[in-house]
This record gives C-alpha cells, structure tokens and sequence, in this order.
C-alpha cells in the first residue's frame, strides 16, 4: 500500500486519534446487538497502546443528524470495547471543547478515552475545517480504521487528516488489500452476486465490473428493474421505472464485453410480502398482476449455484430476496450455503448480506466478510474513498 499504515508510525509517548467505525447495532432498549465492529478494530487498538501511546478513539453511531440523542450517546460502546479489551475506557461527553482538551492533555501511555458521538455535532458530516482542527488538537498522529465509513468525507474520516500525519490502521489496510486484490487481480471465473432492494445503489459497480467478471448474478427486488427492461411482466414487484434505460445499457455492455448477466428464470410470488401469506413458484414471464416476486425460485436457485461452483472469485452484496421472512429466505440460504462450500476467493460486503450469513450461522464460514456496506461497493466501482485518499502518502 502506497499510504502510511499504522506500522509504519513511531508511536511511543504519542497521542493517537483514531476513528473507527462503532457504528453498531442496538436493540429496542438501547443494548448492542452485534459488536462485530468493535472487535474488528481491536487489533490496532491493542496494537497502539503496546507500543506506548495513549489513545482517543472516536466513532458516530446512528444518525442523530447534529443534535444530542440520549439513545446514541457511545456509553454502552464503551462498556464493550471496555470488556473485550480488558483495559480501562473513559468515555467523555463531548468530542470537542475546552473539558475534552483538558482531560486529553492529562493522558498517560496506554491510556485509552472514548469520545461521544461525533454526529452530535452537525459539523462532522458538513466536514467544517474549524471542527475538524478541533479534533486533530488532542493528537499527534491520526490513525483511520473506519472502513465502514471511508466512503464518506466528514471532518472525522477527511478533515483531521488536514492536520496531522494520517495512517490506516490494520482493518482499513485488510479491506483495502482484499477488495484491490478482487478488482485487479481475479482468479477467473469472477462471480459477482448482486441483489437486495435498489438498482441505483448498484449501477456503478455493476458498469465496473462488467469489464471483469464471467458472470453476474442478479437476484432480489433489484432484479425486476431488469426483467421489466427485458419485456417481462413484473405484477407489483419492485421497480425503480427510472432505471429501466440504465439496466439495458448495463446488459447490452454486458453482452459485448463477453460477461454473462444472469436474471431470475423463476420465482417465489405472493400477493402480500408478509408472513405466513399464500406463495407459489412461477416462471420467468408468468408474474400475475396482482402479485409481487419476494423470493428467487429453484430454477434460479440452481443456475446460481451451478455458477458459484465454477468460480474462483466471487463476490456478494444484497439477500435474494426479503430474507427478513422466511417464507422468502430459501434464495438468499442456498446462495449463503453455496458460498460457505466455495473454495473460491468469497467477499462479502453489505449489512443485510452479513445479517443473513448470520441467522444462518454460516458467516464464520466465508473468506472474507467486509465491514464496509457502502464503502466495498464505491471501491468496487473503481472510486477512490475520500477517507483513504487524504492519508499520508508513504514517502
Ligand atoms: P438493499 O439495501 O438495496 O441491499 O436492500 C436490502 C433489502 O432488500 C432487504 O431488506 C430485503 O428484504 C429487500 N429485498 C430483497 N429482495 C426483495 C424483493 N424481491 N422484494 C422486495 N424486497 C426485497
């Protein structure tokens, strides 16, 4: 990697600041419900303060949109991160001010704060440069391990890096090396599996990897944006109307570069997408009219997996079909279970991917699962993340 990395610092008696992404699920009381990206960071977190710096690490949580939420204050991230690192985390109440300065100057090695949510201040998404110097001002060096959200330029992920020497840390050099190795180094077959609900999020990764892949499987709400494109009858299954011309610009490229998009043959219709409601199998052209495709069927089924057996690289984002219910979950299992068998080079990114790799407890199974939704989907589009594009260079 061309950009400083964590290593690479001189970080004895050094005051670190490093985001990361604690952007973690809670349950209706308030409780974490996942702490995957907690312990994702662990390693350079543990890492920093073996060799002699103290730490302030920083993170947002949910979207309190500038304003103080007392349900997203970082408290019971702390109290996590606290248990698994078996050290010590004061949690401040703010991220910038006067107190915050004053309790950071008095750290000692090893010492590790947790400052509260950055999104509590509406300067952090609007990247203001007086916000940003703020934060840079507890610290001598700033470390960015927040993958997950190295696809968006706040002051926390771009705008310290103005101020001081920025280095990647160990999780955000991991995802880099994993998706760069994808995108420009494939072991064909490339396989990619697109789906969940919107065309639009996926357009650009799909132009881009069109250039790369042997096949791409699209399943999910996403798919009948194409099959409508292609003519079919859809009933009331998702449709983004705006997207039809882009989704034949997309197969017609597709066709030329030799790359084979693949589309639902059949489908898991109901008339409600609620549990428990009527369901039947239909072929491709036969979606009633009052009716709503939740699920691929087992045609489609097996033409996917057939393709996932053959690949060498493979990546997935977005769940076959509303895999929330399980009467439409069969699609979004046999692609997990396929991928856990795969030999192939796996990456998965995207929440409601990694959700369902979960409630199938087959997540442990897959090479590499990445923490950033959004972020893996830009890099993969061939965009340079903002939050990776202002760290140090090497030299
Ligand atoms: P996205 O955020 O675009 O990846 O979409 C994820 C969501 O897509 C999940 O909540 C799924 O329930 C939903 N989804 C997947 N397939 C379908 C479908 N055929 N019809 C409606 N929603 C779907």
């Amino acid at each position: 990697m061309r950009k400083l990395e964590v290593r690479d610092l001189d970080l004895e008696n050094k005051q670190v600041l490093m985001r990361v992404d604690f952007n973690v699920s809670l349950d209706k009381e308030g409780k974490i419900s996942d702490d995957t990206r907690i312990r994702a960071a662990l390693p350079t977190i543990r890492y920093i303060l073996d060799k002699g710096a103290s730490l302030v690490l920083m993170s947002h949580l949910g979207r309190p949109k500038g304003e103080v939420v007392e349900r997203l204050r970082m408290d019971p991230v702390a109290h996590r991160l606290e248990e698994l690192l078996g050290r010590k985390v004061l949690k401040l109440d703010d991220c910038v001010g006067s107190k915050v300065e004053e309790r950071v100057k008095k750290m000692g090695p090893g010492e590790v704060i947790l400052l509260e949510n950055t999104r509590f201040h509406a300067e952090e998404t609007k990247n203001d440069p007086q916000f940003a110097r703020g934060l840079a001002s507890l610290a001598d060096v700033f470390v960015n391990d927040a993958f997950g959200t190295a696809h968006r330029a706040h002051a926390s992920t771009v705008g310290v890096a103005k101020f001081l020497p920025a280095a990647a840390g160990f999780l955000m050099s991991k995802e880099l090396e994993v998706l760069e190795e994808i995108l420009t180094n494939p072991k064909p077959p490339f396989v990619t599996v697109l789906g969940g609900a919107k065309v639009s999020d996926k357009i650009g990764v799909l132009l881009n990897l069109l250039n790369r892949c042997q096949d791409i499987l699209i399943g999910g709400g996403m798919a009948y944006t194409f099959l409508k494109a292609k003519g079919f009858p859809i009933g009331k299954s998702l449709l983004e109307e705006e997207k039809i011309k882009e989704a034949k610009k997309i197969m017609e490229e597709a066709r030329g570069k030799g790359c084979n998009v693949l589309l639902p043959l059949d489908h898991l219709v109901a008339r409600e997408a609620k549990e428990g409601v009527e369901t039947r199998v239909v072929e491709e052209d036969e979606i009633p009219s009052g009716h709503l495709a939740l699920d691929i069927g087992p045609k489609t089924i097996e033409l996917f997996v057939r393709s996932i057996k053959k690949a060498n690289t493979i990546f997935w984002n977005g769940p076959m079909g509303m895999f929330e219910i399980e009467d439409f979950a069969q699609g979004t299992r046999a692609i997990a279970k396929a991928l856990a068998k795969s030999r192939a080079a796996v990456v998965v990114g995207g929440g409601d991917s990694i959700a369902a790799l979960k409630k199938m407890g087959l997540k442990e199974k897959i090479g590499y699962v990445s923490t950033g939704g959004g972020a893996s989907l830009e890099f993969l589009e061939g965009k340079e993340l903002p939050g990776v594009a202002t760290l140090s260079n090497k030299s």
